[in-house]
């Protein structure tokens, strides 16, 4: 009570003698109050000076924590631009690059090749983008401001033992504005848990060591209650008439009464029981593709607890098995368009005189706001969205 009294009358004080100097009051005293239980959580204070030194708030990520996007992005927008042809390609790459740790990660952890290796390029495409922010002024950011403070808190001292046991060089320790980092963009809490030392020289290192983060992943998939050799699940046709209330991730049945519900393989043969339970997912609703999904698929979801990320990553892994595209189209005039046809739209922008920046595949503020300028100028519907029918009208010149 002393302290908070006393924290109020400084900042009362400094906000009358410097507006601005109010914000770095607070985190100082909130860093010094983290500094004070760092021993109780498992880190020297030596350590928390070493790691902690010179850090200062980092405001965006606050922004970021509180982003409610204007439109939600439909799914066909994420899998276009998740499972394109040069995502599909970069992994054939990658699965032969990586073959032999591969060959181990699968005997080690029972998680087949083209699953992981989906995994690393959904969440980091491959290892090229990490996320930029440095961990430690993220989560001490998070940590002292905004909502959430005692999650990220655990996150901020979990990084900083990470780092203390040296598995990662502090300057190489980049990320998400929410902490996630390294190829497979673990959260520092689920490093502790689940990281492994795939390649054997003592530190789990997710920045630097692919057959580190190869193993982790699998590891992650196994804890998650991965079954080797079943499939995560498959495409399928509904009945007419089908009652689409009865979907759900969550709403497991046996798949013999899918069956007697008249659902059937997307090629019109019967189901096949990977396993006892399925449910029945309907990314798009009852008019867009179908999928019965069993427990591998749930393990996927884990990651990242977002159905359009794990149908993404289970998606690319078929492809990278050598599958073809869904069969059924989703249910929309103006399909996603890839990351090419994203960077060429960009292009098109440009040539017409929209300040975008670089044109690098990323659809940010700036280019949805030219592309409002053109939709709005052509009667369409205006959203800033990079879909298939704006790039074809600024393709033909209209
Ligand atoms: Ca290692």
């Amino acid at each position: 009570m002393k302290s908070l009294l006393l924290t109020g009358a400084v900042a009362l004080m400094s906000a009358l003698a410097a507006p601005l100097a109010h914000a770095d009051l607070s985190f100082d005293e909130c860093m010094r109050t983290l500094r004070s239980v760092a021993p109780g959580k498992g880190v020297s204070q030596a350590a928390f000076d070493r790691f902690t030194a010179g850090v200062s708030p980092d405001e965006t990520v606050l922004e970021s924590l509180d982003y409610q996007p204007e439109f939600v992005t439909p799914i066909w927008d994420y899998l276009a631009a998740l499972v394109d042809q040069e995502r599909i390609d970069d992994g054939k790459a990658m699965l032969a690059q990586w073959s032999e740790v591969l060959g181990r990660v699968e005997a080690e952890y029972g998680v087949d090749r083209a699953t992981v290796v989906a995994v690393w390029g959904v969440e980091s495409n491959y290892g090229k983008n990490f996320g930029s922010r440095p961990l430690v002024t993220s989560l001490a950011t998070l940590s002292c401001e905004g909502r959430r403070q005692d999650f990220f808190r655990g996150e901020f001292f979990t990084t900083l033992k990470i780092l203390e046991q040296g598995n990662i060089a502090p300057e190489r320790l980049t990320g998400s504005w929410a902490g996630a980092f390294g190829h497979t963009q673990f959260m520092p809490s689920t490093f502790m848990r689940i990281a492994v030392d795939f390649d054997g020289d003592g530190r789990r290192d997710l920045m630097d060591s692919v057959p580190d983060a190869l193993a982790s992943t699998a590891n992650y998939l196994k804890q998650a209650g991965w079954r080797t050799g079943q499939g995560w699940g498959y495409e399928i046709r509904l009945p007419a008439g089908f009652d689409a209330s009865v979907a759900g991730r969550k709403a497991r049945r046996p798949v013999s009464e899918w069956s007697s519900m008249g659902v059937r393989q997307i090629d019109g043969s019967a189901l096949d029981a990977i396993d006892s339970q399925a449910a029945v997912l309907l990314p798009a609703g009852a008019e867009g593709p179908a999928f019965l999904v069993f427990r591998n698929f749930n393990a996927i979801y884990s990651y990242n607890a977002a159905e359009s990320y794990a149908l993404a990553i289970a998606h690319l892994s078929d492809r990278l098995r050598g599958a073809g595209p869904f069969v059924t189209d989703w249910p929309t005039d103006d399909p996603g368009i890839a990351r090419a046809e994203r960077r060429e739209l960009q292009q098109l922008l440009l040539d017409r005189g929209h300040a975008i920046g670089e044109v690098d595949g990323l659809i940010g503020a700036r280019s949805k706001a030219a592309i409002a300028v053109e939709q709005e100028r052509l009667g369409y519907e205006v959203n800033g969205r990079a879909g298939m029918k704006i790039l074809k009208a600024l393709r033909e010149g209209l």
